[in-house]
């Protein structure tokens, strides 16, 4: 694939692109009565200020009618983030509340259910229209259902996360990477423009609400403690623009050779930042076009970032049982069934799993370093869930381990990515039938041997092992 692929058509009427992309990434979830009353922004999964297409289009309709914008986060009770997670999030919205407030865009953040308190809040506030941006998993699309059943204003919801909105990219859920690939490669000039800016927004109505305290919220979420906040890893969107920067300067031409070696820092480490929409990976993909050569570590990154990252989304969209066995294709689930009753040496617990407490030294240390570090590397997740599998009753019962560690540990958990790879690692999503083994039956395997063939296992648990006593 040739840097052109990425690159719009010349000449580019760009000024005219961004309004047609913009109209392109919205779908109207109901109809309804528009007056001229402010927008309300409901910011779930594009927690910045910049690059963000939803709040582009909040701003785009509000200075059509002279209208000011309020921008709404909304935290259910109790909250399935850990603390961990709380804090990174935390920390970027508080910076994405004083950037709004200085265009003059005001910032709320409330506790409750999002479908009982946004319908209640358009009514005291008299908002003319709600807007959201997109997230293909379960809970924020019911809760988009049953609002839209509610309200009686037009309530958009905008795709600002994915370069090619998620729904135009493809109708239905893609068998595999090699199938979605064309679909995005046919399309993505159009789609990868540069951002419009944020203006400051001329229109105000004096409902102005004091700061946040993110403390006083965060004493009511009762977040689980169990994973503590890291600091490797300063959050917020400037921070997230810094790292991307370093990356592409420093690390992203040894990217190919680098990946798959969990003893190095290969990564890009963009993956927390992604997941709270603190940075568009649109504008990652803009940036190392604009600084990078086209090369393996290039195509390689683009793989992941643009293919991979977008065909999870598809997965999720499409597929209602993204977190379930029924999920699995069905010579995925037939070949598990075959094998349900296979020997299987070794059982764990899930509180042994959680506790690193299994025979096999690698594996501890890779769930030694999401437990401490809240990131393990990304070809070792690979063989975690796979072992996890092997190690467990039952492929249902692996899953439902392998998400809740997951999600509880990394700082990028519960997002589409997690639920796909999963889904890959212990069902057969997005691979193909590979020759019978024992446990696996079809599943594609992966064992000790084969990883010591990649990588330095020992570097890797030293370096898991000293990060852990810094
Ligand atoms: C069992 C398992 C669980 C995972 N859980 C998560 C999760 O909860 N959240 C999460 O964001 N990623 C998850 N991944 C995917 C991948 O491991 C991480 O995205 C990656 O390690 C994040 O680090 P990075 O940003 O430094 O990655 P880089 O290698 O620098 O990649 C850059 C970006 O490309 C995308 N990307 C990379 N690998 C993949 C992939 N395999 N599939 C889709 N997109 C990819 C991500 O957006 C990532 O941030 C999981 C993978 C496996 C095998």
């Amino acid at each position: 694939m040739s840097k052109e692929s990425y690159i719009p058509n010349k000449p580019n009427p760009l000024a005219q692109r961004k309004v047609l992309t913009l109209q392109e990434r919205v779908r109207l979830l109901q109809q309804g009565q528009r007056s001229n009353q402010p927008i309300l922004y409901w910011m779930f999964r594009d927690q910045r200020p910049d690059d963000n297409w939803a709040l582009l289009f909040a701003q785009k309709m509000a200075l059509d009618n002279k209208e000011s914008i309020h921008v709404l986060i909304c935290f259910e009770s109790p909250c399935p983030l850990s603390r961990r997670q709380y804090e990174f999030m935390a920390a970027g919205l508080k910076e994405t509340e004083l950037a709004l407030r200085a265009k003059n865009i005001s910032f709320t953040c409330v506790i409750g259910d999002p479908a009982t308190v946004i319908p209640k809040l358009i009514i005291k506030r008299n908002f003319g229209c709600l807007v959201t941006d997109f997230s293909p998993l379960r809970q924020k699309k019911q809760w988009n259902k049953r609002i839209a059943d509610t309200i009686s204003i037009p309530f958009y919801e905008v795709d600002a996360h994915n370069i090619v909105p998620c729904w135009l990219a493809s109708p239905k859920q893609e068998y595999a990477a090699y199938t979605l690939r064309p679909k995005l490669h046919r399309v993505l000039k159009q789609y990868l423009i540069d951002f419009p800016q944020l203006l400051r927004h001329p229109y105000v109505d004096g409902l102005e609400s004091p700061l946040t305290s993110w403390e006083r919220i965060q004493d009511q979420l009762s977040l689980n403690e169990a994973a503590q906040p890291v600091h490797w890893l300063a959050p917020g969107s400037r921070e997230a623009y810094k790292t991307l920067l370093s990356f592409l300067e420093t690390r992203l031409s040894d990217y190919h050779k680098n990946v798959n070696n969990p003893a190095v820092e290969g990564q890009s480490q963009l993956s927390p930042y992604l997941h709270f929409g603190q940075l568009a990976p649109q504008r990652v993909v803009l940036e190392l076009l604009r600084h990078n050569p086209m090369d393996s570590s290039t195509e390689k990154f683009l793989e992941q970032i643009v293919i991979r990252r977008e065909l999870a989304d598809n997965y999720c969209l499409y597929n209602q049982s993204y977190d379930h066995f029924s999920g699995f294709p069905s010579w995925g689930q037939e070949t598990l069934r075959q094998h349900a009753g296979d020997n299987r040496p070794y059982l764990y617990s899930q509180q042994e799993l959680e506790n690193h407490l299994t025979h096999d030294p690698l594996w501890n240390a890779a769930q030694l370093e999401m437990v401490e570090n809240g990131k393990m590397n990304g070809y070792v997740r690979m063989y975690w869930a796979k072992k996890i599998l092997e190690w467990t009753a039952n492929p249902e019962e692996a899953l439902a381990i392998a998400i809740y560690l997951n999600n509880l540990y990394e700082l990028d958990g519960n997002d589409p990515i997690g639920y796909a790879n999963m889904a890959w690692c212990i069902g057969g999503v997005h691979d193909r039938p590979w020759p019978q083994r024992p446990i696996f039956g079809k599943i594609r395997y992966m064992n000790y041997a084969g990883m010591r063939r990649k990588f330095n296992i020992n570097e890797y648990i030293n370096r898991v092992l000293a990060r852990k006593n810094t």
